[in-house]
């Protein structure tokens, strides 16, 4: 019994010697790996680990200050308030009626136009309506709100689609911002960097309105707000070269966006569409990949915005519309409007002045917001 205890005493003896043994070697050997890391590194044979991709984004926001920026994202309903009020204020009246009665369409009628659907939508859209409550056999008030809803939103889908986020194909993404002065193409610009920035992409701003110095000064407070670059000509400089430059700068440091601004307003509208014209024409020439011609529209211009609108469609070719102060005295129903009129996707909506108050149109979530 006694050599049993000494032989197990001994066993666990020499297993402890053992295994400090070697649980020395390998912190030797692992400090050792240290040492020689850290001296291939002097020496240069060896380079220290590169940062991932959300470090150096955290990196280049905390250099540029991007942090500070306001990044909460508006609620839509709260923004719209109102487009949300005007159609809101017709709602008790056809829904406290026990039934569908001409009255309750001669209510949706008003809030349509009101809200700047226009005539020929507005017309439309009941006639369509009228087709379906009759086919459906609707007798409830609140399902004809919810079939208004519902042609609304499927008008709205026929031309609906997002920003061409196409990214790394062959030379840089390219997006040309047109419309008056006075929009918001600065600010969507801005909104739009600080958004792709964040996202890690290299991003070139292209002070493309040469014709007001205030113009690329904006730009450049955007650039710096944002962490994008910007490129800019001299004042009265080519707009079209000024752009060209961009994006040959941008191809050559492998920048992902180019954002080109354009001018708003010249001598004479023709001057202007001419001049965009030339602008469209070299920024689809290669390196860049132009993937959107966006006509920034100001909501609250209501039915007149339109006439531009299609100004600027005819000269340009637009491949949407970004929707700006949605959240100011704008009646929502222009986005019925473009859409129906120009056979446009809006793209973008923009609903503040802050670097978060741009996100994507969203048919269903727009139309419940104005409808609630
Ligand atoms: P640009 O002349 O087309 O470049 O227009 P700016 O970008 O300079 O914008 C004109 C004004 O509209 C500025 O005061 C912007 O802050 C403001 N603005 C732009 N977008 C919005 C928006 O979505 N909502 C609100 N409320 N103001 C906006």
């Amino acid at each position: 019994m006694l050599i049993v205890i000494i032989v197990l005493i001994l066993a666990v003896v020499i297993l402890a010697v053992l295994g400090g043994t070697f649980l020395l070697n390998r912190s030797r050997r692992s400090s050792k790996s240290q040492e020689h890391q850290t001296v291939l590194e002097k020496i240069g044979t060896v380079k220290a680990p590169p940062p991932s991709v959300e470090e150096a984004i955290d990196e280049l926001h905390a250099e540029r200050g991007i942090s500070e920026l306001d990044w909460t994202p508006p609620k839509l309903e709260d923004r719209l308030s109102k487009a949300k009020g005007l159609f809101g204020g017709y709602l008790p009246s056809v829904l406290g009626r026990g039934s569908i009665l001409d009255q309750s369409w001669d209510d949706l009628e008003e809030a349509l136009v009101l809200a700047d659907v226009g005539l020929a939508a507005t017309k439309s859209i009941l006639e369509n309506l009228k087709v379906v409550v009759k086919q459906e056999k609707i007798k409830e008030p609140k399902d004809l709100i919810a079939s208004l809803k519902t042609e609304l939103v499927r008008r709205l889908e026929l031309n609906d689609a997002p920003i061409d986020l196409k990214f790394g194909q062959g030379g840089p993404t390219v997006w040309l911002f047109v419309g008056v002065n006075g929009v918001g193409k600065t600010t969507t610009i801005g909104k739009l960097a600080a958004r792709e920035v964040k996202a890690g992409k290299k991003v070139l701003l292209a002070a493309g309105d040469t014709f007001r110095a205030a113009a690329s000064e904006q730009l450049e407070q955007w650039a710096e707000r944002s962490g994008a670059d910007i490129t800019k000509g001299s004042e009265g400089a080519d707009p079209s070269s000024v752009i060209f430059d961009a994006i040959e700068k941008a191809a050559a440091r492998n920048y992902d966006l180019v954002l080109a601004d354009t001018a708003g307003r010249l001598h004479t509208k023709a001057n202007l569409m001419e001049e965009l014209k030339k602008v469209r024409r070299v920024s689809a020439k290669e390196p860049g990949q132009l993937c959107e011609v966006l006509l920034v529209l100001d909501a609250t211009t209501g039915q007149n915005g339109l006439i531009q609108a299609s100004e600027f469609k005819d000269a340009t070719d637009l491949t949407g519309v970004v929707l700006t102060k949605l959240d100011g005295t704008a009646k929502g129903g222009i986005a019925i409007a473009i859409s129906e009129t120009l056979g446009i996707p809006i793209k973008l909506i923009g609903i503040g002045e802050s670097v978060a108050d741009l996100i994507a149109f969203e048919p269903q979530n727009f139309v419940e917001a104005i409808i609630s």
